[in-house]
């Protein structure tokens, strides 16, 4: 059996479904990319069939993508299999990745289908799948609560009808390293024709295992592990693809076990898609936290500067932490800015770099020091969200002790329209004005939060704000070095991203 686990990275599909996250097209396009250089074996880029945006992504995605697997999630219906395999079969490696639930509660409650109706849904809809794409992938939704005989008999139906992948996902977080790893190993050896697929973990993190679950697994014979960057997913999350493939570098004389992870651009990932999200990485993260590798306690530096392995198992430079350095000023030009965006891994076309440039200079006679985080930060508030058919124009904001007042001008699909408003302070009134110009009377704002991109009183604000609206729930991320215009830029952001959210069905099984 190889030593080699193949990094099935989910943050598109699974990661998406976190409450409060979507990401545009050019977003997902940008973190398939760092997903790939990163060294990701499997992009599962969405769910085909779940709107026409995502059906785009994911057609987007396959095409982008160079040496990655592009993955489309389906049900176990035809009509989703030839969704999926629309979308992906663009790709030079495309994937379908088809589930049914196997475990009574969801067969019963869910499909409302007999253990024998499972049975033939799998046999008639992977051949299906399988007359399409060499490559495809089954999975037994909440096969941790699935009864051990039936599942057994589902994985050898699947790969008897052409599944190259078997994934036994912990659909509710419910398995312990124990139990998750004991099933591996009876599927492993009861299935006859197991050694015909590659088997698969994806685990979520409810009581915080889902790191711990996988490596069980992998021990055990799993070969795929599904994961996303920073363990966002529904509810608790999803197993972190950082913490694993670390975990499998660092601990590699218990687990010697490979990953094709080029761990110098895990920082990069990490960052990108709390960008994106704006799901902020709490501090003490593993890998990818603030304080991941910062040492306070007086003992500790003292050991780390006689010796950094005193108290460091891994050194930062290897997950691609690097010092911020300071790049550039306001004296900065052209050619220094460009060159600056290649190093941090963006080509612009002319009109974005113009963009980006301006955006900069402005940043850069507001601030002394300009860091790579700001760059980062600046080109993708600009870049992202360019297609957005909402778009900040102009903002003017009076405020004092006095009731502040604001004017806004916002693109509403390329007409420009303007509000003058007032407000119980700066930001009350700018929102106040984004209400009169698009009006949204449903959804109501559940959260506003504010980040330093960098250190320092003059340090760019991150903002982030999160939308609800009958149940659905978006999260709108905007940076400027003006906290005000990071925040209606947040606020707008939000609302482009609940209009893609309307437009999508909400499909009844989601996998696990
Ligand atoms: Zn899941």
């Amino acid at each position: 059996m190889t030593d080699t686990v193949l990094i099935f990275d989910t943050t598109l599909r699974d990661g998406e479904q976190s409450p409060g996250c979507s990401m545009n097209l050019e977003e997902k396009l940008k973190v398939a990319a760092q997903l790939e250089a990163m060294g990701v074996d499997i992009i599962e880029a969405g769910f085909a069939i779940a709107s026409e945006g995502d059906f785009e992504a994911v057609s987007a995605v396959a095409r982008q993508a160079d040496r990655a697997v592009v993955a489309s999630l389906a049900r176990a219906a035809i009509g989703d299999i030839d969704r999926a395999w629309e979308a992906v079969r663009h790709a030079r490696r495309p994937r379908i990745h088809s589930f049914i639930a196997t475990s009574p509660l969801h067969m019963r409650v869910k499909l409302n289908k007999t253990p024998e109706q499972v049975l033939q849904a799998i046999e008639h809809t992977i051949s299906h799948a399988r007359n399409l794409c060499p490559d495809v992938e089954w999975s037994a939704e909440d096969a941790t609560r699935s009864e051990p005989d039936f599942l057994a008999r589902c994985i050898e139906i699947a790969i008897r009808c052409g599944a190259t992948t078997i994934n036994l996902p912990d659909t509710v977080g419910y398995a312990t390293p124990e139990t998750y790893g004991a099933l591996f190993r009876d599927m492993i050896a009861r299935v006859p024709n197991a050694d015909r697929a590659i088997f698969s973990t994806h685990c979520h993190n409810d009581l915080g295992l889902g790191v711990a679950n996988t490596l069980a697994a992998v021990a055990a014979g799993a070969r795929q592990v599904e994961s996303t960057i920073n363990g966002i997913g529904e509810r608790a999350g999803n197993a972190a693809v950082e913490e694993i493939a670390m975990a499998l570098k660092v601990r590699h004389d218990v687990m010697p076990f490979r990953t094709n992870i080029v761990s110098t651009e895990i920082t990069r990932a990490s960052r990108l898609v709390s960008g994106i999200t704006g799901f902020q990485v709490q501090p003490n993260k593993a890998i990818v936290g603030a304080n991941a590798f910062a040492h306070e306690s007086g003992i500790h530096q003292d050991g780390m500067l006689k010796d950094s392995s005193t108290y460091e198992i891994m050194t930062p430079e290897s997950v691609g932490v690097t010092t911020s350095n300071l790049v550039m000023g306001k004296h900065s030009g052209r050619a220094a800015f460009r060159s600056k965006l290649e190093a941090l891994g963006y080509s612009l076309g002319d009109n974005a770099f113009q963009d980006a440039f301006v955006r900069f200079k402005a940043l850069a006679d507001a601030k002394k020091a300009v860091f790579d985080e700001d760059i980062v930060a600046l080109v993708d508030d600009e870049v992202l969200r360019g297609h957005d058919s909402i778009q900040v124009k102009d903002v003017e904001i009076h405020c004092g002790t006095g009731p502040a007042r604001a004017i806004l001008s916002l693109e509403i699909d390329g007409v420009e329209r303007v509000a003058a408003t007032r407000g119980n302070g700066p930001v009350d009134a700018l929102f106040n004005a984004v209400r009169e110009l698009v009006p949204h009377d449903k959804s109501v704002l559940e959260r506003y939060e504010v980040h330093a991109v960098t250190g320092g009183t003059d340090a760019q604000a991150e903002v982030s704000v999160l939308l609800a609206e009958e149940g659905r729930t978006t999260r709108g991320v905007g940076a400027h070095h003006d906290t005000l215009v990071a925040s209606v830029r947040a606020y707008v952001n939000a609302l482009n991203k609940l209009m893609v959210k309307r437009g999508k069905s909400a499909p009844d099984a989601l996998a696990g």
